[in-house]
């Protein structure tokens, strides 16, 4: 059975009323009875020298005169008194007259008489057979010819009844006593109760997260530090754990962020965190749960340096090319240790746009070497031949102008290679302003017309209303149109037509350049934009390309937040359209 507090403090304290109080009353009844005896007994000893002064004064002689005197002395007495002569016989008794008095049996060896007899006066409590009761006898020896001793006896049911009296009065006490006991411990522990019921309720609301839980006037006894201690512990667990999962969070994010793959395995090899990006490149489910890392790791390299960092080692890094993609990756591992044991843990970092970068850069510098080493071996050449063997006037003007082409086409090298660092380096800013497409569009016209003149190609320039006027770098743009026009040309057969659109579709301006040359592969429609990538390497040559046109044009592009791509006409030919976002016109400065 599962008594509440209340109920326990209420027993508690009830039984040690009742115990206390029940002593008390037994010694205290005890105690007052020995009292009571005490008292009627001094009391007939009293009466009973008093009545031997009586008897002794008084002195009264016959049979007679004796009874009675005992008579007298009883009734005032509220006692049985009995005279007994010298000799043992009753001579005068206050319960017994006439021949009664007579029959009694010799009282001389009565013990209360041989006592009185040897020291002057003799107390004793015995049954007695002549009223067959428990009596107290009292006997004094009397100076009187007739009478030795007188002796007074007085029922102990008397005395009896006076002790009954005295506990009936206790016992009421009692009762009293336990009414009010019982009173004040309700009192006490009802309050008491209600404290500990609250801290319990505080308690199992901790339990369940809320730490406001702690009544503030929980008082400042013992029970009130226990609480206060119960509730700053509750709190500081709680700061505690927020910090944790604030902690966790933090750590969740950041490892969700990364842009590694990461993956940490437990002292058994059990996965114990994979990130998002690990789960990418091991092709791994949303929610690998706690396998083994052998059955998410499936490269081998990978797994044996997984398994060396879980014995404690530190592996060196591993280049790695996961099957089924073609990307490159370093994993590294290391041991982690902690308290519940070592674990590992695995570091995936992608390089494959490092290591395409850095391909990228090596075939640049491999282009870069041969477009230079081609034009400076033929002026080398010639150089060398006018040094050698000079040759008549025509054939050396011949020879000088092929180095000059040569020096030109070296000179349109450097410069578009100083413009394309300068536009990956990002040093050249957009200048925009209002353009007017008919302005625009005649200059780049007038500067190529020679070049179109001399194949009797046909320019065709149509602008639609709506796309006059775009807010561009003007300079930039012409260089777009420029080399876009100028490829047009050098790849289309002579009299052929090149058209010029200016259109708006939605919010972005279509600049087209289309032309009725032999146009482009499909495949190569993204790629004629890569530097010095050329359709047809022998014949490209020959107009003069530097093969970077294309790559400045779609940097030009992209600087103003548009596209340009490539494509064949339906009719044959290429036609290469430019998108520009319609902007509002910069504030003037
Ligand atoms: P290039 O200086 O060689 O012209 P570009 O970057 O301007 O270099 O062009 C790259 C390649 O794209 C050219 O070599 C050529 O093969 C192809 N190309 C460019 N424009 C045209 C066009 N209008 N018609 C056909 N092919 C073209």
């Amino acid at each position: 059975m599962r008594l509440s507090f209340r109920t326990r403090i209420f027993v508690a304290a009830f039984a040690a009323a009742i115990i206390s109080l029940l002593v008390g009353a037994a010694l205290v009844s005890r105690s007052l009875a020995r009292q009571t005896l005490e008292r009627v007994e001094r009391t007939l000893v009293a009466e009973a020298r008093l009545a031997a002064e009586l008897l002794a004064s008084h002195a009264p002689a016959t049979p007679v005169e004796l009874d009675e005197e005992a008579d007298r002395l009883g009734a005032s007495a509220a006692a049985r008194v009995t005279f007994i002569a010298p000799d043992g016989r009753v001579v005068g008794d206050s319960a017994e007259d006439g021949a009664e008095l007579e029959a009694l049996e010799n009282h001389g060896q009565r013990p209360e008489v041989v006592d009185a007899r040897r020291t002057g006066v003799g107390v004793l409590r015995r049954y007695s057979t002549t009223v067959e009761a428990d009596l107290l006898y009292v006997a004094v020896t009397v100076r009187h010819p007739a009478i030795a001793v007188v002796r007074l006896a007085m029922p102990l049911t008397a005395i009896a009844e006076q002790q009954r009296t005295i506990r009936n009065a206790t016992l009421a006490a009692l009762a009293a006593a336990l009414a009010t006991g019982m009173f004040v411990a309700l009192a006490f522990s009802a309050p008491l109760a209600r404290r500990v019921r609250a801290i319990a309720q505080a308690a199992r609301r901790y339990a369940e997260g809320d730490t406001s839980g702690m009544p503030a006037d929980i008082g400042d006894d013992e029970l009130g530090q226990v609480a206060r201690a119960l509730d700053s512990t509750a709190t500081e667990l709680s700061s505690r754990l927020d910090e944790l999962a604030r902690d966790r969070a933090r750590m969740q994010a950041i490892l969700s962020g990364m842009v590694e793959g990461v993956l940490v395995v437990d002292a058994q090899g059990r996965l114990e965190l994979v990130n998002d990006a690990a789960r990418r490149m091991l092709m791994l489910a949303d929610q690998p749960g706690r396998r083994h890392y052998l059955e998410a790791v499936r490269h081998p390299g990978i797994a044996a340096q997984v398994g060396a960092a879980l014995q404690g080692q530190e592996p060196a890094g591993l280049e790695v090319a996961l099957p089924a993609d073609t990307r490159t990756f370093v994993a590294r591992s290391a041991p982690v240790r902690a308290s519940s044991g070592n674990g590992a843990v695995l570091v995936l970092h992608d390089i494959s746009d490092l290591r395409r970068a850095d391909q990228v850069r090596r075939d640049f510098v491999a282009n870069v070497s041969h477009e230079l080493r081609t034009p400076l071996t033929a002026i080398r050449g010639y150089v060398e031949a006018l040094i050698d063997d000079p040759p008549d006037d025509a054939e050396r003007r011949g020879f000088l102008e092929i180095i000059s082409r040569h020096t030109a086409r070296m000179e349109r090298l450097v410069r578009d290679l100083l413009r394309l660092a300068r536009l990956d380096a990002g040093q050249e800013a957009l200048d925009l302003a209002p353009c007017e497409m008919d302005t625009l569009l005649s200059g780049v016209i007038t500067e190529l017309q020679s070049t179109v003149d001399a194949k009797q190609q046909a320019i065709e320039v149509r602008i639609h209303p709506d796309a006059a006027r775009v807010i561009a770098d003007p300079a930039k743009l012409h260089d777009v149109m420029r080399n876009l026009v100028q490829n047009a040309s050098n790849y289309s057969p002579e009299r052929s037509r090149i058209l010029l659109e200016a259109n708006r579709v939605g919010d972005q301006v279509e600049l087209r350049v289309s032309d009725e040359g032999p146009g482009l592969p499909e495949s190569d429609f993204k790629r004629v934009f890569e530097r010095f990538y050329r359709v047809d390497k022998s014949r490209s040559r020959d107009p003069g390309g530097t093969g970077l046109g294309l790559a400045i044009v779609r940097h030009l592009v992209e600087l103003h937040g548009g596209r340009v791509d490539a494509r064949n006409r339906p009719g044959g030919g290429a036609s290469f359209t430019v998108r520009l976002p319609v902007r509002d016109a910069p504030a003037s400065a």
